[in-house]
């Protein structure tokens, strides 16, 4: 890990998490739920949490109280990530593909049967990886399409 990178290691459980940013366990997991976060699981299906993840919901937070944006309409822009262009997937599995013809839910929401992403560990995919805060979204969208 490079100095300054914050750690992707899941270390809190869900209630040492939600202390840290403050917030119900309940609504940990409706943000869950909501697709806003994919917590690491346990074989035993205990949930745990990076410092990476508590900064994805500190953004989320700060979305929700100060821009006003609530959790369908992050949702929604999540839904906008052009996972196509960061996975570079063939042209033939975007057709039936519900990520690419759809947006109502970010690709690691749907199911994917027969295409690249069928087999990802979403939580540890580079779409979602991408975009943990809300510089990120702006940093990779810039990436993805150069001035
Ligand atoms: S979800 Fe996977 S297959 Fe579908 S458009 Fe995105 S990268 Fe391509």
């Amino acid at each position: 890990m490079l100095k300054n990178e914050i750690s992707d290691t899941p270390v809190y459980t869900i209630s040492s998490a939600a202390k840290l940013l403050n917030i119900s366990v309940h609504t940990l997991r409706m943000y869950e739920r909501e697709g806003l976060i994919i917590p690491y699981k346990k074989e035993s299906n205990q949930r745990l949490y990076s410092d990476k993840d508590l900064e994805r919901m500190r953004c989320v937070r700060v979305t929700i109280s100060e821009e006003k944006i609530g959790i369908e309409g992050i949702r929604r822009i999540l839904s906008l990530i052009p996972c196509w262009a960061i996975a570079k997937c063939p042209a033939k599995d975007r057709k039936n593909c519900t990520a690419y013809n759809g947006y109502s839910k970010p690709c690691w929401m749907l199911k994917h049967k027969d295409n690249v992403c069928a087999n990802k560990d979403c939580r540890m995919c580079e779409v979602y990886a991408s975009f943990g805060n809300c510089k990120s979204i702006k940093d990779k969208l810039k990436e993805i399409i150069p001035a």
